[in-house]
């Protein structure tokens, strides 16, 4: 199987290291790719395994090698340098005794199906309110629940694609700040979405865009 380009990208996206744009580039990518997605996952369960184990040793990791190389390469550089410390080889060598021999460490990874040839990754989130047209500057923004602990981030955009406003919660219902409402106005267009992510950060759904116009009588 070819190697796709985006995987350089899963381990900074999964430790927090690319920027905003690159941030959702990756994700509408990996959403769409079966190769990058269980690549993600794989990884997503490793550094959750460090994380949980030692956080000084994962700092230890990124503070070394500040260019983000994957852990294999990571692990090959230190074992073809020796003024490296060891700490390094003894993290790989405990996370793959935790991976091996500690089922109980292994926290689910997100609900995805996998079901033959058809990847089906999570629902798409159903948006509630404000659709189509609404009477007034809404107050609110509603969706449906996806799962249990997951954290939504919802955007609004104005008419030409800018992000006014963007907030996470763990509900499925967010009040829109009185300061954001002041600056909408009746007869544009705006649009939200909302994605869902995991307990670690990852993406597992996302909404469609919706458009709404505030009604200008
Ligand atoms: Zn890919």
């Amino acid at each position: 199987m070819s190697r796709c380009r985006f995987e350089d990208l899963i381990d900074g996206y999964l430790l927090n290291k690319l920027s905003q744009e690159e941030t959702e580039h990756f994700e509408e990518h990996y959403f769409n790719c079966a190769r990058c997605f269980s690549k993600l996952q794989e990884r997503e369960e490793i550094i959750r395994a460090i994380k949980a184990q030692g956080p000084a040793l994962v700092e230890n990791l990124e503070e070394k090698q500040p260019r983000w190389v994957s852990w294999a390469d990571e692990i090959w550089l230190v074992l073809n340098n020796r003024r490296w410390v060891v700490a390094p080889v003894l993290a790989a060598l405990l996370l793959m005794a935790i991976l091996i021999f500690s089922p109980f460490s292994r926290e689910q990874p997100p609900s995805f199906v996998l079901n033959g040839e058809n990847i089906v990754r999570g629902q798409a989130i159903n948006l509630i309110s404000p659709i189509i047209d609404v009477n007034q500057i809404p107050l609110y923004f509603e969706w449906k629940k996806q799962g249990e602990d997951l954290q939504y981030k919802i955007s609004l955009y104005d008419s030409h694609n800018n992000l006014i406003w963007s907030a996470s919660t763990k509900e499925t219902r967010i009040a829109l700040p009185e300061e954001i409402r002041q600056q909408m106005k009746p007869g544009e267009k705006y649009s939200w979405q909302v994605k869902a992510l995991s307990s670690t950060g990852t993406l597992v759904a996302v909404s469609s865009r919706v458009q709404f116009m505030i009604k200008s009588d």
